[in-house]
């Protein structure tokens, strides 16, 4: 496309874009399990019109906008809350998960640093199935990652013997999942506390996907192990507001125990022609939308909103489970959220994906071992039976020696 020579209308435009939207996932059907949570139409309105009365301000300023400086405050107040934070624990909003990792393992590394550890030749220790997000941080930071492979009992849980084996002189940090993505599993945080406090090394928790599910899934009675700052050698945590949080794309919040370890994280610079500028995350400008809708959604929803829709997940989550179990699959591990992963012993996992794909389903997998992947919301409450239903045709198809090839044809 080259730009237009003149601008074209604005009605005009719009109709093109949403056209355009017309060859995505039809998320709004329920259809589409990962990269979007679906909480309803009315979350939606409020995430929409809250980003819009600030979308033009920008959190970068907290002089210019204290309405911003203290939505931001709220909001790390309001997950400390959840989450055990003890008296000055602190915390900042970023713009996703990625940035926040990214952000705590900075932060882990310059408190390193000034403790007079290791200067240079660093590496973090963590589980096969931790999110990639820590491999792209240590990229950018040079810093060695070394992943530990799983416990073997099935329960796809961190073995915190073999991270204790791992951890040197030279780690930065540990990391727990609560939950991991691949498995939807919770990682033994309070074993692996054990190990970091013997290590005397700094514990992340990265909750990105279970931040705001866990601590109501355990309110409504799931039996959710220690994850989060009840465990006392956690030194930060990242949780995504944009995930089971439900607020708009762009937001996540990256916690700390405590002022002293926080005061690591931003980035406080004078030398060169500008004006003095201290930014606490990646981010230069940040988007003030991103802060008030995550506001915004957290005031609507309050606890008593957040319990209904995670137990709706998490009793959809149930309900798909014995399904598939009926239909012969072993479901990975324990999930205890919303997410699950599952396989069949005797029918190709991506030859049941491109079977499902071909009848509108649009999920992740699982690599290891290779598993369908799903990542629910509210919303499948009201598909489930109808994914259970194509599953088994699905599996069907599979068993009679249909390829997936051969199922996208016939379905496409
Ligand atoms: C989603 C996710 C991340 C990364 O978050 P982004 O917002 O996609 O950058 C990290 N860890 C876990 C466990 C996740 O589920």
């Amino acid at each position: 496309m080259q730009m237009p020579t003149e601008g074209r209308d604005w009605n005009e435009v719009r109709e093109e874009m949403v056209a355009r939207s017309g060859k995505d996932v039809d998320w709004r059907s329920g259809r589409t399990a990962v990269y979007v949570f679906n909480a309803g139409e009315d979350i939606h309105h409020v995430q929409k019109e809250a980003y819009a009365l600030f979308m033009a301000e920008n959190g970068l300023g907290p002089l210019a906008f204290p309405s911003l400086a203290q939505m931001e405050k709220d909001v790390i107040a309001m997950a400390l809350g959840l989450l055990h934070g003890p008296q000055g624990a602190t915390g900042a909003i970023t713009s996703g998960g990625t940035d926040s990792i990214t952000m705590a393992m900075k932060t882990a590394r310059d408190f390193a640093r000034e403790s007079g550890r290791q200067q240079t030749g660093h590496n973090i220790v963590l589980p096969r199935s931790a999110h990639l997000a820590f491999d792209k941080a240590a990229h950018l930071m040079d810093i060695a990652v070394r992943r530990v492979p799983l416990k073997t009992d099935g329960s796809f849980e961190a073995d915190p013997a073999a991270m204790a084996a791992a951890v040197d002189e030279a780690t930065i940090m540990m990391v727990g999942s609560a939950p991991n993505f691949p498995h939807g599993i919770i990682d033994p945080i309070a074993a692996l506390g054990e190990v970091a406090a013997e290590k005397k090394v700094w514990l992340h928790v990265d909750a990105c996907v279970g931040g705001y599910f866990a601590p109501f899934a355990r309110m409504n009675g799931v039996a959710v192990p220690a994850f989060d700052f009840a465990v006392p050698a956690v030194h930060s945590m990242s949780a995504d507001l944009h995930k089971y949080g439900y607020c708009a794309k762009g937001a996540s919040t990256v916690l700390f125990r405590s002022e002293d370890l926080y005061k690591h994280m931003p980035f406080n610079y004078r030398d060169w022609s500008g004006a003095p500028m201290k930014t606490p995350t990646l981010a230069g400008t940040r988007p003030g939308g991103a802060i008030s809708a995550a506001w915004a959604v957290m005031n609507v929803l309050g606890v008593s909103g957040y319990r209904e829709k995670q137990g709706l997940v998490c009793a959809t989550r149930e309900k798909i489970e014995a399904g598939v179990k009926a239909l012969g699959f072993e479901v990975l591990g324990r999930p205890l959220l919303g997410l699950m992963a599952f396989r069949h012993p005797e029918a190709d996992t991506l030859a049941l994906y491109g079977a499902m794909r071909a009848r509108g389903w649009f999920t992740s997998f699982t690599a290891e071992p290779q598993s369908l992947h799903l990542m629910l919301s509210p919303k499948h409450a009201e598909v489930a039976d109808d994914y259970l239903r194509d599953l088994a045709a699905a599996l069907a198809d599979v068993r009679a020696g249909v390829t997936s090839e051969k199922v996208e044809a016939r379905y496409s």
